[in-house]
């Protein structure tokens, strides 16, 4: 079944804010540097899998025509070696981080063992406690898991009200039996955002490290290690830097700590010298510390190209329009879908919220089903009941929100949605 009408829907209040919203819009012109393959499809999903800048197939086809095809080996010289630095320096910026802080390799999850597992066994082992929140990635925790099993801690969970981040309660636990406090900064489900700063100190004050996952912030929210005095952190580039699947995750070790921590996945590339080929392990300083093997170099070709438009329109003129969108979004939310049974799941504070809107239903499962095959709206969705509504500035308008919840709307209204009761899918 496909809707019959796919808008937009200038008789439907709300819309008239809208387009007014898209004509004053400084950034909309970034909408044509992405691929739209469908231009009915309205993509609410970026904060899981961004778009497709058009620059990076032009990147990607230049690392496979001319460095492989016909350079082959000699690019290891020509730029190759060092591709992760030189893409972490120009990350840098976007996360209040100095040049030679950050590198671009292996997955978050792989980054965030290697940087938890060092910080804990930088202590002695009577700081036995690794804390997270249950607003924590799932992966995060079992990793977290892992490091503690394998290094004799405790991993502590610190319970929330499932939208926002539990600070009071992680002021008590946070003590000096802990080694490290590891976070999203921006949660996955409900989209809370931590203030970095204060939490960081709350760690600090017991002598504690921290370790921050910014999968959910980086490219969307505004972030400052710097000024934060963060010692740590890990997030995607396939979000809202618009890397591709699985691109190269990002890894930042403050400078002071680098030399001071052991990466436990030791490998050639963090070796003082790789080509002397010694069987004797000698790290190197600085952050190649924190290499293990060879770089994957198509994907990090795909990278660069959408940090190269953050960096353009600035995170701050995407912070506003995040937030602008958010706004938007909640109000027709609260308009439109709340009188159907949906219930919003994020946090009310624009300034404890990052840049997805979750809406909680009784039948969330089939709806974010037929919103994806009848209405050409694809959100994503959480189990048990969640539906989540990812606002990429970039490429993402108000007029865009509006008829992606009159689509709702509709759906829900005609009950198109009851033909997916039962289905099951791999990858929600
Ligand atoms: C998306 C996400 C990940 C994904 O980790 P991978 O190793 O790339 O699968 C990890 N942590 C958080 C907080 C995320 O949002």
């Amino acid at each position: 079944m496909t809707l019959p009408d796919l808008g937009p829907f200038p008789g439907a209040p709300g819309y008239d804010k809208a387009a007014f919203l898209d004509e004053s819009d400084p950034l909309s012109h970034h909408r044509d540097r992405y691929v739209h393959a469908d231009p009915d499809l309205i993509y609410l999903d970026g904060n899981s899998l961004g778009s497709l800048p058009v620059d990076t197939v032009k990147a990607v086809e230049g690392t496979i025509h001319y460095e492989w095809g016909d350079r082959l080996i000699r690019s290891w010289n020509d730029g190759w070696w060092d591709l992760q630095l030189r893409l972490g320096d120009k990350l840098a910026p976007l996360l209040g981080a100095q040049p030679g802080e950050v590198i671009l390799s292996d997955s978050t999850s792989v980054n965030l063992y290697k940087l938890a597992l060092a910080a804990v066994e930088a202590y002695p082992q009577a700081r036995d406690r690794i804390v997270t929140d249950d607003l924590n990635f799932p992966s995060d925790v079992y990793v977290l898991g892992s490091v503690a099993r394998q290094t004799g801690r405790t991993l502590e969970i610190v319970e929330s009200d499932g939208i926002n981040g539990p600070v009071e309660k992680l002021t008590n636990v946070i003590d000096r039996r802990t080694a490290l406090v590891s976070l999203s900064h921006t949660t996955f489900q409900s989209g809370y955002t931590y203030d970095l700063a204060e939490v960081t100190r709350l760690a600090h004050e017991a002598g504690a490290m921290v370790l921050w996952d910014c999968s959910h912030s980086v490219g969307a929210v505004p972030i400052d290690f710097g000024g934060a005095d963060v010692d740590l952190a890990v997030g995607c580039t396939y979000k809202y830097l618009n890397g591709g699947p699985g691109s190269p995750a990002f890894l930042y070790v403050r400078a002071e700590l680098q030399d001071q921590l052991a990466n436990p996945i030791a490998g050639w590339w963090s070796h003082a010298e790789p080509f002397a080929l010694d069987l004797e392990y000698r790290p190197t300083s600085g952050i190649r510390r924190f290499h293990t093997g060879t770089m994957p170099i198509i994907s990090l070709s795909a990278i660069e190209a959408g940090i190269d438009d953050v960096l353009d329109a600035s995170i701050h003129a995407i912070r506003e329009k995040s937030i602008a969108l958010t706004e938007y979004l909640i109000e027709e939310c609260e308009r439109s879908l709340q009188p159907l049974g949906f219930e919003i799941v994020s946090p009310k504070d624009r300034n404890r919220r990052g840049s997805h809107v979750s809406v909680r239903h009784r039948e969330a499962w089939p709806i974010n089903l037929a919103l994806i095959k009848d209405a050409k709206v694809i959100p994503d969705f959480r189990a048990p009941d969640t539906i989540r509504l990812g606002l990429s500035p970039l490429y993402t308008g108000f007029v865009d929100v509006h008829t992606a919840v009159q689509r709702a709307v509709e759906v829900v209204k005609a009950r198109v949605h009851d033909q997916y009761a039962g289905v099951v899918t791999t990858v929600t």
